[in-house]
């Protein structure tokens, strides 16, 4: 229980290695994926293979499909495993995004086996890797991945804030 107070206070501290140039490379690439969601709240994810080359790239995408589960993980995780091994499996693979995922994402995550999560800003509000929940590492799962927090964080969340500063009234769930 001590964990989880300390979690709260500050995830990034307690719970992330520090990042490496590819982990910060990843986490900017999501970042330029994020950019041009027009209604949508600008969170971008991109996937790379266990060589590091991009697999794929998507951006939240809820509003221009009208599908809640059209989060930027998800139609990333989609299109790579369209392209890479031999079914669904992502084995290996790295998933960057521009924020800590949710509860779905995070499941959806280590549905696939990916490797590696690297992300941006931490969601205190819904975030299920560290600030609500710890989805991807949950001591009960045989599959955990590896998770590296608070990459590029500032930009990030810059990403968001300037997003709800010019669309006031427009909310995220
Ligand atoms: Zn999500």
């Amino acid at each position: 229980m001590r964990i989880r107070r300390r979690v709260r206070q500050d995830p990034g501290r307690d719970l992330s290695p520090a990042a490496s140039a590819a982990d910060i490379a990843a986490v900017r690439a999501a970042i330029v994926a994020a950019r041009g969601a027009g209604d949508d709240v600008p969170i971008g994810a991109v996937v790379l293979s266990p060589d590091g080359t991009p697999l794929a790239s998507a951006r939240n995408a809820r509003e221009e499909l009208g599908d809640p589960t059209a989060h930027a993980e998800i139609l990333a995780l989609r299109a790579a495993s369209e392209i890479y091994g031999d079914g669904w499996r992502l084995e290996g693979c790295t998933l960057a995004v521009t924020l800590e995922p949710c509860t779905m994402c995070a499941g959806a995550l280590v549905m696939a086996r990916v490797s590696k999560l690297v992300f941006g800003a931490w969601e205190p509000k819904t975030g299920a890797v560290g600030s609500l929940w710890d989805v991807v590492r949950d001591r009960r799962l045989s599959h955990r991945a590896e998770v590296v927090g608070g990459v590029l964080q500032a930009e990030c969340a810059a990403l968001l804030e300037d997003f709800f500063h010019g669309q006031r009234g427009n909310r995220t769930g």
